[in-house]
């Protein structure tokens, strides 16, 4: 720069801008920033650090508005690649997921101010790379009240929960139904962090803690990551947290009330924290107390990143081989479990920190009511169950076949970084196809969907004709968790049971008695063995006996005239590891 004043100029101006860079909750500390606000700190955070910080924006959300993504990296490289060629680890904070739960907006703003203008604390992002999507859910954010997080203490206004398509976007990791969703996906697949956080805001129980967190459920990740989770990560968290003087506590997740026992959380893909895990990251969702002041939450959920990034960086080397290790095992895994159930017969004891429970009449109802006395603090062992046993498992098979017309099955495996391919031409393939026998259904729509859970189904060897243009994924990735996870029906958030392959369930065609009775008598007449079914039925059960049209139906079903494609999921397992063409 040749001109001085110019130059004067430039150095006052980013002066001033760094000087600037107050966040609206430091002047109202029941106030947090509206998504307008907290784009415009950003973008001045990063004209005035841009060798540390930048915001870039990514696709559309369901708002209209872009995602933006803020990357804070000490030593000024923002490449992802070039980042992960340096080794260095990188740390996903998500923001406003539940914009009525806002605390994180407000908290990584500090964190990433207090980052940029405080050395000491850089030392921390020495190894470690920290990006923040600074607001998830812009149409929740824009939908901004004071009224519908009806028990909480503070903010003075914030958003709302359902986005601008009125989805719990902590639901759509998996179907992607959101424009905001799908960007996340690309973020995550640009990314692909190490460890990652979702800021949240609890209901439920009351008791003396502000922080509490869900880290995701140690029965479903890999042993390797399991064991460094539970037996060093989780510990130093908790340690560093007390040390601080935000004493955390796992999320109070009860059927009663604390002291009947707390439940650790089974987070499915469908939530954030269990999508990291289908990607062998570390995930967690902090949720600190509704009924703690809106300032006390801000400020314990920036602690608690300052410890994470912290633990992150110290443990940079060990996280990355970890992930190495998982990563490869998973191309090589030959069995997925792909549902748990919580053991309640592995009970811990947890030191826990609660008011006392306990019941008066209700002003309201003149019936029994809880309240939770803070007159009557307590600090005892409580009841924690947190082991989760496998329910379903499967062997995986040498490749999964999509029919092309499931395109949108593929295109989100494709965007979670599985492999996909087409075959080249038209094959022949001995497979393994399963039949849904049974399966229930929510009764009322579920984020979008009539959600179908308890599938079972019966495998049948089948020699099945797939067509040029049909998708081929072989289970031979580190996205096989993702894989089997979401093309095994039973897995309770597969495409399956998110309904994108309803088409099956539905008979198409059926037969009209009068005209199918001399077809069944012929059917009958050369099958002895259907005749013989038919009599036996007719003998243990009375109603089947009275019954014309149900005893036609027997006949039809068990005849060719009935469709073989009815519940047959069609989603084949190449059993095989067969070398076919693909483009
Ligand atoms: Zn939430």
């Amino acid at each position: 720069m040749k001109n001085p004043i110019l130059l004067f100029c430039f150095l006052i101006c980013g002066q001033l801008s760094a000087q600037k860079l107050t966040i609206p909750f430091e002047q109202r500390e029941n106030y947090s920033a509206t998504y307008l606000e907290t784009v415009d700190f950003y973008e001045k955070a990063a004209a005035a650090y841009s060798k540390m910080l930048q915001l870039r924006t990514y696709g559309m959300t369901d708002a209209g508005y872009p995602l933006h993504l803020a990357i804070l990296s000490a030593n000024g490289e923002f490449s992802p690649e070039k980042i992960r060629a340096q080794n260095k680890r990188i740390v996903l904070i998500n923001n406003a997921i539940h914009p009525g739960e806002p605390c994180g907006v407000d908290a990584s703003m500090l964190l990433f101010r207090d980052y940029l203008t405080d050395k000491e604390m850089r030392a921390d992002l020495e190894n470690t790379v920290v990006i923040a999507i600074p607001f998830y859910n812009i149409g929740g954010g824009l939908n901004r009240g004071s009224h519908s997080r009806a028990n909480q203490n503070g903010p003075e206004a914030y958003g709302f929960r359902g986005n601008a398509k009125n989805l719990d976007l902590n639901r759509d990791f998996i179907k992607n139904d959101s424009k905001n969703a799908q960007t996340f996906v690309e973020i995550w697949r640009e990314w692909q962090p190490d460890v990652f956080l979702d800021n949240h805001t609890s209901n439920g129980a009351d008791y003396q803690y502000t922080m509490t967190m869900i880290a995701t459920q140690k029965d479903k990740l890999s042993p390797l990551l399991a064991d460094y989770l539970t037996e060093n990560m989780l510990p130093d968290l908790y340690a560093g947290m007390k040390k601080a003087d935000w004493e955390m506590i796992p999320y109070v997740n009860v059927a009663d009330t604390p002291e009947g026992g707390i439940y650790g959380f089974l987070d499915l893909p469908r939530y954030s924290s269990g999508y990291a895990a289908l990607h062998h990251a570390l995930g967690f969702t902090g949720e600190t107390h509704m009924l703690k002041p809106f300032a006390d939450r801000v400020r314990s959920t920036y602690t608690f990143m300052k410890i994470l990034v912290k633990k992150v960086n110290a443990d940079y080397q060990k996280i990355g081989n970890l992930r190495e290790m998982t990563r490869q095992a998973a191309a090589q895994q030959m069995t997925f479990p792909v549902n748990w159930t919580i053991d309640t017969t592995a009970r811990e004891d947890l030191l826990f920190k609660g008011y006392t429970a306990k019941y008066k009449p209700s002003a309201v109802t003149g019936l029994d009511r809880l309240y939770y006395d803070h007159a009557a603090p307590f600090e005892k062992n409580v009841p924690f169950y947190n082991t989760y046993r496998q329910t379903v498992s499967v062997k995986k098979p040498a490749a999964y076949l999509i029919p092309q017309a499931y395109s949108e099955v593929a295109e989100r495996l494709l965007a979670n970084g599985a492999a996909v391919k087409k075959l080249s031409k038209n094959v022949l393939l001995p497979v393994e196809m399963y039949r849904i026998t049974d399966y229930k259904s929510r009764p009322a729509p579920y984020e979008g969907h009539y959600l179908h859970y308890a599938v079972e189904t019966e495998t049948e060897n089948r020699t099945q004709d797939f067509r040029k243009g049909d998708y081929i994924v072989y289970v031979n990735q580190s996205a096989n968790r993702f894989i089997v996870e979401t093309l095994e029906p039973q897995a309770p958030d597969s495409y399956f049971a998110w309904n994108f392959f309803d088409g099956i369930l539905m008979q198409k065609e059926y037969f009209s008695s009068y005209v199918f009775e001399d077809l069944a008598a012929e059917i009958l007449e050369n099958n002895a063995d259907l005749q013989k079914e038919l009599e036996a039925k007719r003998q243990s059960d009375a109603e089947f006996a009275k019954s014309g049209r149900a005893q036609l139906d027997f006949i039809y079903r068990n005849s060719p005239h009935y469709e073989p494609t009815f519940n047959l999921y069609p989603v084949a397992r190449l059993t095989e590891d067969l070398e076919i063409e693909t483009e």
